[in-house]
């Protein structure tokens, strides 16, 4: 099969290593396992962590990409766990980042593979406990993957925008569910990108009066087209001031450097900020951010399988997609230099048909 593949990591730390495109064998398909063909495959910041070398041991050659769209090659599917639905051959489906999970710790077995305490088996380069050698992600014609693992997309869903809900859609999701953001209660946002974009969507479908907080005067007009009720410019301390003690639940999606206490202190009497972002840096808090209001500082990772399904359910009733930017997969370096600049609005995703080229 054909797929885009870093075959190599090249000694720098400053600059991704290009992917290529390759023709590598079509990976085997294990008991509880199926195939699906590619159509779409979104494109992610994290991935900038496999081809610079941060996330070793990259085993060789990778094939990247979780977040993947296609259709079910095999035929019935058994059903999954607390599902009606059975899966059908051709019927529209998605692989996120977690392509399999022990199944059986406490996590598992509530629903949270994404924290499995034997650690989940990741969509692309992770340790494959079938076959004894890795799992492949979706820049790619097919992947295979546990079936278990494989989600429905809903009819009414643009195949390519539903690509980025399998990352950014759930990254943003679970957290506002998990602190019961809702009718009643404000909501920040923190940071215009890939993942505060779905932030601001979700939080508004979820009943929430939406506050964004962006640095660029630039993105403010945008914020407000994505479902923003106000916009506030975070470099301006009149307009934070005004938020002051003022917030229940604060999603905080910047991965740069920033101040941490300015927006702790935006929240109310047992609010929380949850960092979906991941700064490089440690970030310092201030113990009176916290103390005074009895505020939570937290953190949340993806979501689990059966709330991937809940949030793309969510996402069709609701009619929610990603704001997207089509390529080919022959541009993907150049997708990856434009990501590092933040230049896109506001995914990336690949059509898979160009590999056919
Ligand atoms: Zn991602
Ligand atoms: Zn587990």
């Amino acid at each position: 099969m054909k797929a885009m593949v870093l075959e190599a990591l090249a000694d720098v730390k400053t600059h991704p290593t290009p992917l290529s495109l390759a023709v590598v064998p079509e990976p085997a398909i294990a008991e509880g396992e199926v195939r699906l063909r590619v159509t779409r495959c979104g494109v992610c910041h994290t991935e900038l962590d496999e081809i610079e070398g941060r996330t070793p041991p990259a085993r060789l050659p990778v094939i990247l990409g979780h977040q993947v769209v296609g259709t079910l090659e095999s035929d019935g599917l058994p059903l999954m766990a607390g599902q009606a639905l059975r899966l059908q051959k051709g019927q529209r489906v998605g692989v996120a980042w977690i392509a399999s999970a022990c199944g059986h710790c406490d996590y598992c077995k509530e629903g949270l593979e994404q924290y499995c305490e034997e650690g989940n088996t990741g969509t692309y380069n992770s340790p494959d406990k079938h076959l004894g050698t890795h799992t492949f992600g979706g820049y790619s014609e097919s992947i295979v993957v546990n079936e278990a693992f494989v989600l429905r997309v809903p009819e009414n869903l643009d195949l390519a925008a539903t690509a980025p809900l399998l990352c950014a859609g759930i990254t943003t999701y679970s957290p506002l569910r998990h602190w019961n953001v809702g009718p009643g209660k404000k909501v920040g946002i923190v940071g215009i990108g890939g993942l505060g974009h779905m932030g601001v969507k979700l939080a508004k479908a979820m009943g929430a009066e939406v506050i964004v907080f962006t640095t660029s005067p630039s993105k403010v007009e945008d914020a407000k087209r994505l479902g923003a009720d106000e916009v506030v410019l975070s470099k301006d301390e009149d307009q934070m001031s005004r938020y002051a003690g003022k917030l229940h639940f604060v999603l905080d999606a910047v991965s740069a450097k920033h101040d941490i206490n300015a927006y702790l202190n935006l929240l109310r009497v047992d609010g929380s900020l949850a960092l979906v972002g991941a700064p490089e840096l440690p970030l310092p808090v201030a113990a009176f951010s916290l103390i005074p209001y009895r505020r939570s500082f937290a953190g949340s990772l993806i979501g689990g399988i059966a709330e991937t399904q809940e949030m793309l359910d969510f996402c069709g009733k609701h009619n929610i997609v990603s704001d997207i930017e089509m390529i080919n997969i022959q541009q993907i370096n150049e997708a990856y230099e434009r990501l590092l600049k933040g230049d896109v609005k506001y995914r990336f995703v690949i059509d898979m048909a160009s590999l056919k080229k």
